[in-house]
């Protein structure tokens, strides 16, 4: 059931546009995308859009992307087997959402950018595709599982975003939630991502107890090649002081998650150390974090 924005009636769908009866405010389709809630503060800075087409020609030989979906998949299938209906939120182009697609969930691809979700389009990710505002609310009671991988650090206000995921849910559904570990690692790298801020388990924990979920699992990864990110965020610092440095942080962060084939396979290797012990057992530092919630409201 989905809530009108304005209203929050039930919409319904007409064959060519989601329609709210009760207050007569249309939701248009275009090009497949389903406009759902999109109202942008063009003030403020949400992420970098023109990184999707990089990231979508890097991430299918990235270490970091292959290995993040290794973990993220494993943790799926463990709390919640296919076929189950998710909806990934900040879904970028798809890359996570198309690995779960190929598991045998229905999945729902949903971001702020009409641009990402036309490459979700592209790898046939998704069911639906929408535009949506997690700092607006328009979902109620709908979704198996959401899934957010590295998006609420990019929102200001990151417990509405987790209340309005909690709202997407069934009663019994999962949230999958990844995001960057350790406010010590925060350097030019975040500034650039349009990142907020970096997550102590602390935090992370508070947030999602707070938008009424209760956690399942919470543990870091990230963790074996910890010591060489923490000293390559410690050389590149925290100064942004001019365009040029600009550019040079924006190629080494793209260099970092697309290194040359020999260290990226080295790397994968170390890296893909982490989701067999993470079957096993939770890790104790890292450079994110991973937590499994669960919507679980009380029987009157
Ligand atoms: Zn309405």
């Amino acid at each position: 059931m989905i809530l009108c924005k304005n209203c929050s009636n039930p919409i319904q769908y007409n064959g060519e546009q989601y329609l709210c009866s009760s207050c007569d405010l249309n939701y248009p389709i275009n090009n497949g995308i389903i406009d759902l809630s999109k109202n942008l503060d063009e003030n403020k800075t949400y992420y970098p859009e023109d990184s999707f087409d990089t990231l979508y020609k890097i991430e299918e030989a990235s270490f970091w992307f292959k290995v993040r979906n290794t973990i993220i998949s494993q943790t799926i299938t463990r709390y919640l087997p296919p076929p189950a209906e998710v909806i990934e939120v900040g879904c970028g182009t798809g890359f996570v959402a198309s690995a779960m697609h190929k598991l045998g969930y229905t999945v729902d691809c949903a971001d702020l950018f009409p641009e990402a979700l036309a490459f979700c389009m592209k790898r046939n990710a998704g069911r639906h595709y929408f535009t949506l505002n997690l700092e607006e609310r328009i979902f109620v009671e709908e979704y198996d599982a959401v899934c957010a991988f590295d998006v609420i650090e990019h929102i200001e206000n990151d417990l509405l975003a987790l209340t309005n995921m909690y709202r997407l849910l069934k009663n019994g559904g999962y949230a999958f939630i990844t995001v960057p570990a350790c406010p010590s690692l925060w350097n030019a790298g975040d500034v650039i991502s349009e990142h907020k801020r970096r997550y102590t388990m602390k935090e992370l924990s508070d947030k999602v107890e707070e938008a009424g979920f209760r956690i399942s699992k919470m543990t870091y990864f990230m963790a074996l090649l910890f010591p060489l990110l923490y000293m390559k965020r410690k050389i590149t610092g925290n100064s942004l002081n001019d365009d040029s440095c600009l550019q040079d942080i924006k190629d080494d962060c793209l260099a970092q998650l697309n290194p040359n084939p020999l260290v990226n396979k080295l790397l994968y290797t170390i890296f893909s150390i982490e989701p067999l012990l993470l079957r096993h057992m939770n890790l104790p530092i890292g450079g994110s974090l991973l937590c499994v919630a669960q919507k679980k409201e009380r029987t009157k």
